[in-house]
């Protein structure tokens, strides 16, 4: 069974876990990186060969990338909020139940 909780306005709210992020749709954007309060999430510049550097969030070496993508690099810091879905204008968030 989904892990849940009971929220003091007696609600039942089953947490949401980022679960995978769609790299073709990313643009690298970093909106869900700013909301994500969590050091869950890691941008990710992939080269003209396909090699993937970790990077920061507006780095000047911004041109050698191919393109930037969000990865979840730390998985296990997620408390579910979703607030990184609901930011994302392109959808590329898919989340589950722990
Ligand atoms: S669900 Fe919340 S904690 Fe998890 S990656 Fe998204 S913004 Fe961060
Ligand atoms: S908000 Fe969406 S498009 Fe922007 S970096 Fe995050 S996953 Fe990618």
């Amino acid at each position: 069974m989904a892990f849940s909780v009971t929220l003091p306005s007696g609600v039942e709210w089953t947490p949401q876990f980022a679960d995978h992020i769609a790299e073709e749709k990313c643009i690298g954007c970093g909106r869900c990186f700013r909301v994500c309060g969590r050091d869950v999430l890691e941008l990710v510049g992939i080269t003209e060969d396909g090699d993937r550097i970790a990077m920061t969030l507006g780095d000047d070496e911004d041109d050698e990338y191919e393109k930037k993508v969000m990865t979840i690099a730390h998985p296990e810091n997620c408390v579910g909020c979703e607030a990184c879905a609901k930011i994302c204008p392109k959808k590329c968030y898919t989340h589950a139940p722990a």
